[in-house]
Order: structure tokens, then sequence, then C-alpha cells
């Protein structure tokens, strides 16, 4: 401990005395060394003193210097390299006591692309995606490759840097990541997740390289409950989770602030590929956990009994947003927007929704409604059938969410009318590889089509299962191959993207 503490004093001091101001000084001081000792004096001090502050380890430090502020190193794959980073930028925040940050940006959707793409393509991805994460930040802020798909960025210290600030910059990121990239004519769609930490939200007592390990936590955290998710380490251990009674008045704050907000995913036809609908899906902006998907907090919301402003909040939310979409022509033909059995158990629901139609001058029809077909299967509440029979009557599509997981499928579709069926993500999951897989989603379709429904296949994550399930007759896809979720004004960019690409290879076939 002494003998630590003996050798930081003397770095002090050395870094006073033989500091980079010496070599600043180097003239002034050859001159006077002239002046009082002649020529020989002088030579002494020119060459002299850079050779000692060479000796005494001062050049590493200048060299160091210039690396940081210069050329940025583009991959630092080797961990040791790394965590001396870490621990070199966290020292000197401590120094100057400044607070600096470690953020760590995980691409999402690389290693998801089908078929495989070429090292070379990989290689072209990763170049660029560092190049959009620097020119996010400030030019000092230090960004590199650590992983595969994986950066860091070192903040420059600052005092006035705080987690609203960072949590900012990662929603910037995320955006920016998220733009599509193209590789040639073909776009790229990735998403990814963040993990924050803040050096002024680690004890005193923390390791040097503690920064990087709670940011790397930070970022476990967030793909686990990604896609697209942002945590930050905020001092107290991630993985507690809040007293109940406390998560019960964030959840009623975060609906009256607008912090739970709707993100959207679009749906394609199948045979036009064109956008065909849109499901509006719970995102929480937590002020200090970023980005949290609703499996987190749908059950907490429901014990407090806020589910009936939830449901107010995505339809607002929704119909806005697709009045929006109308005025600048995107052409997006409906929403939908999920109904938990609690939310379905209120009896002035469809009301409800018919009011906010109206008051919002939206055809009923532009609505879908999307209720698990584990809630209307068996034994049935009698305000949830009358809420789902008075939507559909009033022109609401009504989609069965999840079809085939459930042990009433046919019993709901028998009971109510219902205007879609979801095929759940579990059948369609290697529909272009696995023939027991493609029979069953084959006999689903065959019995929608004898019954008149429309079909979505949820969770399409590659081109092969969109090009498959086409080719057997399903009418609409959706999933993280098409596009994930997004905050609204990023969908809207989507959709012109989307639109984009469509007519450039309408053109094609045209020419073709
Ligand atoms: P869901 O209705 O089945 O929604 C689809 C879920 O699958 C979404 O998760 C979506 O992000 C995810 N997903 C979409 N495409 C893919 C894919 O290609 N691969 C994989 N692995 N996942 C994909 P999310 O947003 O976390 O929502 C989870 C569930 O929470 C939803 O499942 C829905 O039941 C419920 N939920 C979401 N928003 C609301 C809401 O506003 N109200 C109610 N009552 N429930 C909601
Ligand atoms: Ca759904
Ligand atoms: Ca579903």
């Amino acid at each position: 401990m002494d003998r630590r503490g003996g050798s930081k004093k003397l770095r002090t001091i050395h870094e006073l005395i033989f500091g980079p101001h010496l070599l600043a000084l180097l003239p002034a001081l050859t001159l006077a060394a002239f002046w009082t000792g002649g020529e020989a004096m002088m030579l002494l001090m020119a060459l002299g003193l850079p050779v000692l502050y060479a000796a005494l380890g001062g050049m590493p430090d200048l060299r160091r210097d210039l690396t940081e502020t210069g050329q940025q190193q583009n991959d630092l794959t080797d961990g040791d390299a790394l965590r001396s980073l870490a621990a070199t930028v966290l020292n000197r925040a401590r120094r100057n006591r400044c607070t600096t940050a470690c953020v760590l940006v995980e691409l999402e959707g690389l290693s998801d692309i089908d078929p495989k793409p070429p090292e070379r393509m990989l290689s072209e991805v990763r170049f660029r995606m560092l190049n959009r994460l620097r020119s996010t930040v400030r030019s000092s802020d230090r960004v590199t490759r650590i992983g595969d798909q994986r950066f860091a960025i070192f903040l420059t210290p600052d005092r006035r840097m705080d987690l609203e600030g960072m949590l900012h910059l990662a929603r910037r990121l995320l955006n920016m990541a998220e733009e599509p990239l193209y590789y040639g004519r073909t776009p790229i769609f990735l998403s990814a997740s963040v993990g924050i930490c803040l050096s002024s939200r680690l004890p005193d007592s923390a390791r040097n390289t503690a920064m990087l390990d709670r940011a790397e936590e930070a970022l476990d955290e967030a793909l686990a409950h990604g896609p697209s998710a942002i945590r930050a380490f905020t001092g107290v251990p991630l993985r507690s989770t809040p007293p109940s009674s406390a998560l019960r008045e964030d959840l009623s704050q975060a609906l009256e602030k607008g912090e739970i907000a709707a993100w959207y995913q679009p749906q394609i036809c199948c045979d036009t590929g064109r956008v065909s609908g849109v499901e509006a899906l719970a995102r929480w902006l937590h002020p200090e956990r970023g980005i949290v998907p609703p499996g987190e907090f749908l059950a907490a919301l429901e014990e407090a009994k806020l589910t009936e402003r939830l449901a107010e909040v995505m339809l607002r939310q929704s119909l806005t947003a697709l009045k929006s979409w109308d005025a600048a022509g995107l052409g997006v033909p409906r929403v939908s927007i999920n109904l938990s059995g609690d939310e379905l158990r209120n009896p002035k629901l469809s009301d409800r929704i018919r009011w906010e139609l109206d008051r919002q001058d939206v055809p009923p029809e532009r609505l879908g409604v999307e209720i698990l077909e584990s809630v209307i299967g068996g034994g049935i509440d009698e305000v949830v059938e009358r809420n789902i029979r008075a939507l559909g009557a009033c022109g609401c599509e009504v989609d069965l969410d999840d079809f085939g997981t459930g042990d009433a499928s046919l019993q709901a579709l028998r009971r109510f009318d219902i205007t879609r069926i979801k095929i759940d993500r579990s059948f369609v999951a290697h529909v272009d590889r696995d023939e027991r897989q493609r029979r069953v989603v084959a006999g689903i379709l065959a019995m929608a089509d004898t019954l008149g429904l429309e079909t979505v296949a949820e969770g399409v994550e590659g081109s092969a299962e969109h090009t498959l399930l086409a080719q057997l007759g399903c009418g609409h896809v959706q999933g993280f191959g098409i596009a994930r979720p997004m905050p609204e004004p990023q969908f809207r960019k989507w959709v012109i993207e989307h639109r984009g690409t469509l007519t450039h290879s309408e053109q094609l076939r045209h020419r073709g």
C-alpha cells in the first residue's frame, strides 16, 4: 500500500518536472544556457534534455497524447490493450476531477443476415459503422472497434457530463446505427444495443478497469432485453428489481409524462412487397434504464391496474401517427394495437376505442386489434366477449395473435369474427430449412384459406423464410428480417426508403 502511494507521489513529481511543458520551454532553456555557460552548455541543454526526458519515460507519454488527439486507432481487439486504455482514460478523468464515460455499442443482426455475407462485405459494414459512430460523437472522443460487432467509445473528460446526456447520446447512436446501410444497391438493416458507464457513478475505491467492466455488464443486460435496448450502470446493481410499489409509482408517472411510447414494426404484403400494416409495440423510454421492452413492465402495469391507461396511450399515439403518415402520403393502410386480457376486461373499452376513432376521424377498418389466442380460447369472460364483438361490429379488424400456441385456436376462430391470424414465431423459425415446420405452416395456411382468413407470419428473420412463406401463400410477413420495431420518426424514414427500393426493383422488372 505504502509502496504504491510512494510511487504515485514520485510519478506526480516526475510529471511536474518532466511534463510536456518541458519540451515547450526547451528553446528558452537552451538560450539561457548559452548566455550563462557558452556553446558547450547550450549543446548540453539542447541535446541532453530530450534524452533525459525520454530516459525517464516522458517520451512515451507524449506519444500517447498525440495518438489520443490525432489519428484514431480503428481496431482494438486485444483485451489487455483495451483494459489499459480504459484504465488510462479513467485515471486521467479522476486526476483532473472530471467525468468520463465508456459507451459500448453492439450491432445486432449482422450475424442473422441470410445468406451469410462474404467477409469483405462484413468488414466494410464494420468500417462504415465505425465512421458513423465517430460522426455522432466529438472528434476528441475515442471510438474503436473492439470485437466482431462491438464498438467502444471513451468520451473526453468533461465537468458537466451526466446520465441524461449519456442516454441522449445513446439514442443518437442507436438511430445512427439503425439507418439502413447500402452495400452496392443492397440495403442492410441492423440495430444496436448500448451499455453505458459514467465514471461519476463508480465508487472512488473502484479499480481503474471498473468503468469498462460496468459498461460491459450494462451491455449484456441491454442485449438480453434487446433489440435496440439501452442500459446504464447507475450505481445500484442492474439485476435488482425495484420494489414493487416504487415500480408502480414510476409506471404511473411514466404514462403521464409520455415516457411510454409506441414503436412501430411494419408488415409487408407478400404479393406486392408494399407495407400492408404496422404493429404498435410499447416501449418505456426510462430516463435511467434506457429503452425498456414491454416484457419487463406489462405484468407490473397490470398489477398496478394501469392497463386501461396504457391502452389509451397506445391507441392515441398510433392513430396520431397514422394520420401523420397519411398527411405525408406514405400510404400505410392500417395500424394495429395489442390488447391484453386485462384491457379487454374493461367494460368501457370498445366505447373508448370508438370514441377515439371518432375524435381523430379515422375509419375503424384502419385500426387492427391484436388479441392473444390464449385470451379468447376456453372459458371466456362475458365482458371480453362483448368487447371483441363490439369492436368487430364497428368495423375494426380483429387479429388473432400468437396463433397456434394456445390450445383453443379453432374454438376462438369459431366464436369470433376474426380478420387475420398471426402465425406465431415458433412455427416460422427456420421454416425454409425444416421440412416438418414447413408442413405445419402449409397446413395453417390451407386452413386459413378455407375459412377466408388473412394471414401474417410473425418473427420472419431471414430472406429465405420470407421467400418460402410467400411461395406457400402467406399473405403478409413481419419480423426482424424486414425491420425491427422503431420509434415514429425512424419508421417514417424506413417507409420512404422501402418505397424507394420497391420503385427501383419495379423499374428493373419493367426494363427486364
Ligand atoms: P407480440 O404481440 O407477439 O409482438 C411481437 C414481439 O416479437 C415484439 O416483442 C417484437 O419486437 C418481437 N419480434 C418481432 N419480430 C421479431 C423477429 O423477427 N424475431 C424475434 N425474435 N422477435 C421479433 P416486444 O415488442 O418485446 O413485445 C412483446 C409482447 O408484449 C408482444 O408480443 C405483446 O404481446 C406485448 N405488447 C407489446 N406492446 C404492447 C401493448 O402496447 N399492449 C399490450 N397489451 N401488450 C403489448
Ligand atoms: Ca401482437
Ligand atoms: Ca405475436
